[in-house]
């Protein structure tokens, strides 16, 4: 389940292509044929494009931004919060043990359960927030202008809505639980990928400390 980029993949950025698909336009525009064909075939290509840079960017089982978009992403949330001195928080959630769930209820159920929860978690942020399926059953949330105490919030909301949640698979219910890790920008943080690391110890603190729980690096 990993979103890498394999080696014959595009690894054009965003910016890039949208440069690219302007020159397509300027092309069709210099082309022998009735103005209405033009427009006509700028429409498809149009089209063509945007669904394209859709699924390039999406997760197909939850609809989640994918790992690949987290990766184009992240720097420049970072860098743009640093710049600006704006609150900027990181959230790892951890569906607990979700092995145990596929094993005895099947690899489908599994999926489901996985659906279900990256629909909670859109729920539950802002707009302005994005949220990635960032690994197997991990999701990764961007919480923008947002400090530590107030990310906590909106975690800690999540972590009920899905402990209450009424799963049910083939008529069985299931309980489910969420672990979660979360980290702030602070002036000591170097680089984003130390937000990541220290989000990933809260997250693992969460799991030893009993899991179903939201554990702050603060906490460490
Ligand atoms: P913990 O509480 O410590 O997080 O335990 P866990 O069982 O959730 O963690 P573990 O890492 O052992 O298992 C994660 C499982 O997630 C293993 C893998 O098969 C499953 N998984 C990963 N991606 C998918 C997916 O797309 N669909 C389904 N059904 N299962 C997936
Ligand atoms: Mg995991
Ligand atoms: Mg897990």
């Amino acid at each position: 389940m990993d979103n890498n980029l394999s080696s014959n993949s595009f690894d054009l950025s965003p910016e890039i292509l949208d440069e690219i698909q302007l020159n397509i336009e300027e092309i069709i525009k210099g082309f022998p044929i009735s103005e209405t064909n033009k427009i006509d075939v700028i429409k498809k290509i149009n089209f063509m494009y945007s669904h394209t840079k859709h699924l390039s960017v999406t997760d197909p089982l939850t609809g989640l931004y994918n790992r690949r978009h987290f990766d184009n992403m992240i720097e420049r949330e970072f860098l743009r919060a640093q710049r600006y001195s704006n609150d900027l928080s990181i959230a790892l959630i951890d569906v607990d043990f979700f092995k145990k769930v596929n094993d005895t209820h099947g690899h489908l159920c599994g999926d489901y359960v996985l659906k279900e929860v990256a629909y909670l978690t859109l729920q539950t942020f802002r707009k302005t927030d994005m949220v990635f399926r960032y690994g197997g059953e991990e999701i990764l949330v961007i919480l923008t202008e947002t400090p530590l105490e107030k990310a906590v919030i909106p975690l800690e909301r999540l972590r009920k809505s899905i402990e209450n949640y009424p799963f049910n698979y083939d008529g069985k219910d299931i309980k489910i639980t969420v672990s979660i890790g979360v980290e702030s920008l602070c002036e000591e943080t170097h680089n984003f990928e130390e937000l990541i690391d220290h989000a990933d110890k809260a997250l693992y603190k969460a799991k030893d400390n009993g899991r179903n729980q939201v554990v702050t690096s603060s906490a460490l």
